[in-house]
């Protein structure tokens, strides 16, 4: 089922909490706090996929060139002479209307001419802060990118890979939420909610091939991912760690 289905985020602890990766003709959402590791997380994906195709587009930050140089390395078939970027496409858009028009017009005229397994939006929330005070103009424009994700998805068979951010719960202020409400929660076939966890790693809690990575100064953090929903996949989370090589566990 992996090889067909799903697509692999390259860390074994995560790709078997998936059951071997992101399923493909879905709309995946990883939410999580500023500095969990969702950019790394979609950004690792996305370098174990570039085969397939991947279209990444950035509302936040720039494209993490220099990290994606970083991890590429560490591909166990890694060969200097490949160009790794060469099937990414990448996008810049901060504006909910530029993001609109790119998932109805351009993105289904890039997807009739190449290959694309993955299409990575990191992330959904911020091209809609600026709407957050017009809660139904928000919602319709939430609906409509859903819908246009959904039909995409399921035409050409592909992952999306929905970035979210987080709103501090009023009930409880230890407790997060996912951004954006209902409306767009409902859209999501999975969704998965990542922490970095206050432990901090050592020879008991990693594996013994990476224990030389605890004999840097900076202390390595636990993530975890949890799912929240995901209609083929048990309530379960797993661990994992970021490394100069990318996520390992
Ligand atoms: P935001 O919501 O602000 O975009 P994010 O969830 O996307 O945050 P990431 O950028 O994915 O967060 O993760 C940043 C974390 O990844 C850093 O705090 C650091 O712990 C880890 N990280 C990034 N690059 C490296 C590296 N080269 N070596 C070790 N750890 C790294
Ligand atoms: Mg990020």
């Amino acid at each position: 089922e992996s090889e067909v289905l799903r697509l692999s985020t390259g860390c074994k602890n995560l790709d078997n909490l998936l059951n071997g990766g992101f399923r493909r003709g879905t709309i995946t959402e990883v939410f999580g706090e500023s500095g969990c590791g969702k950019t790394q997380l979609a950004l690792q994906t996305t370098l174990y996929n570039w085969l397939q195709g991947c279209v990444y587009i950035c509302t936040e930050d720039l494209f993490p060139t220099k990290r994606y140089e970083e991890i590429k390395i560490n591909l166990s078939s890694y060969d200097p002479k490949v160009d790794y970027g060469k099937h990414i496409f990448v996008e810049h858009i901060t504006e909910a209307n530029d993001l609109l028009s790119c998932i109805r017009v351009r993105l289904p005229r890039l997807l009739d001419h190449h290959k694309v397994s993955l299409i990575v939006i990191d992330s959904v929330t911020a091209p809609f802060r600026c709407e957050s005070t017009n809660y139904i103009r928000r919602a319709e424009d939430l609906r409509e990118l859903a819908i246009l994700m959904t039909s995409l998805a399921q035409k050409h068979n592909l992952v999306i890979f929905c970035i979210n951010q987080v709103t501090a719960s009023f009930k409880d202020s230890d407790n997060v939420l996912p951004s954006l409400g209902l409306a767009w929660s409902n859209m999501v076939t999975a969704r998965l909610m990542l922490k970095k966890t206050l432990k901090i790693a050592d020879v008991v809690s990693l594996p013994k091939q990476m224990h030389h990575l605890l004999t840097s100064n900076q202390p390595i953090y636990i993530r975890e991912l949890s799912t929240v929903f995901a209609p083929d996949l048990p309530d379960a989370s797993t661990e994992f760690v970021i490394t100069s090589k990318g996520l390992q566990g």
